[in-house]
């Protein structure tokens, strides 16, 4: 812990790498539809781990732990609620296994799946109760982070970044999921990029950006939106392009090198942080860590 330089100087130094989809990797190991991802960190921890070392060796900086869905509603609907801490406690640990000390655990905390009044019945203080309860077992786990992620309303996502600030310091990454429509990019309850970077600064977050819903050419659109909308370092995950269902298993179709070049627009476009979501793998970190070193863009030029 003590070669690490605080996750927000570091952003400050240089592009920061961020790795890329745990589900997918799980799904080629044998995850089959409808089993939850985090179960895996009880049952096959093993699996989970190897993933996390692959990403490391692949240039990453920053390892997300596998707790996507571990928040007490999320599990619940897998049959898991009476695990979330064990989960979370072990997603922690196999972050950390191999995980160099100059590198940092970022507890990943996503949607509950629940919905605010009017579209759902789950109240603000239950939704928030989640949260508060899953970011103290990662914090209590010695998490480096938050990145608090794939998140489609901004009402959640403010809520749950309120939840993570009351009970710690560290810092929390926050990157809301657009849809492109004809007049741009919005939620899928409307807020456009300036509504969000306005609400989630507010609410605590020390970094913003977007992560999952749209390919790599897309969030090079969508990148220098961002850049306009906050002063905060921002951080873009793009999926692997739209996937194509073959035999009831969803395909995903884009090569390494368009993705990564699409990466490459992204930094010039102003993101402190890159990774990639649904459908990549190791191999699209390291061609994005290859090609972003080879345009120098890896040090930032201030
Ligand atoms: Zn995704």
């Amino acid at each position: 812990m003590s070669s690490q330089i605080p996750f927000l100087e570091l952003l400050k130094r240089r592009t920061v790498l961020f790795d890329g989809a745990m589900g997918t990797s799980l799904i080629t190991a044998g995850l089959s539809a409808g089993e939850s991802p985090e179960g895996w960190n009880l049952s096959n921890g093993t699996v989970v781990s190897e993933v996390h070392k692959a990403y490391v060796e692949a240039g990453a900086d920053v390892i997300q732990t596998n707790t996507l869905g571990g928040t007490q509603l999320k599990l619940k609907a897998s049959g898991l609620g009476d695990h979330v801490k064990k989960i979370n406690a072990q997603a922690v640990r196999l972050a950390r296994q191999f995980c160099p000390p100059d590198k940092y655990v970022a507890g990943d905390i996503g949607p509950t799946g629940q919905f605010l009044p009017p579209v759902g019945t789950c109240t603000p203080e239950e939704m928030e109760k989640n949260f508060r309860e899953q970011a103290e077992i990662l914090a209590g786990e010695g998490v480096d982070l938050f990145v608090v992620e794939t998140m489609y309303d901004l009402q959640e996502i403010a809520l749950a970044v309120r939840a993570v600030r009351d009970i710690s310091n560290l810092p929390i990454v926050a990157t809301v999921t657009f849809d492109r429509k004809p007049k741009g990019f919005f939620t899928i309850m409307g807020n456009s990029v300036a509504d969000c970077a306005r609400e989630l600064a507010a609410a605590g977050a020390d970094a913003l950006g977007s992560n999952c819903g749209l390919v790599s050419a897309d969030m090079a659109d969508l990148a220098p939106l961002w850049r306009r909308s906050t002063e905060l370092p921002i951080l873009m995950q793009p999926n692997r392009g739209q996937p194509e269902m073959i035999d009831g298993k969803q395909n995903y179709q884009q090569q390494p090198e368009p993705f990564a070049e699409d990466m490459v627009r992204i930094v010039k476009a102003g993101a402190d942080a890159v990774g990639g979501c649904c459908g990549t793998t190791p191999e699209f970190i390291a061609l994005i860590h290859k090609r972003l070193t080879e345009e120098g863009l890896m040090i930032r030029k201030v």
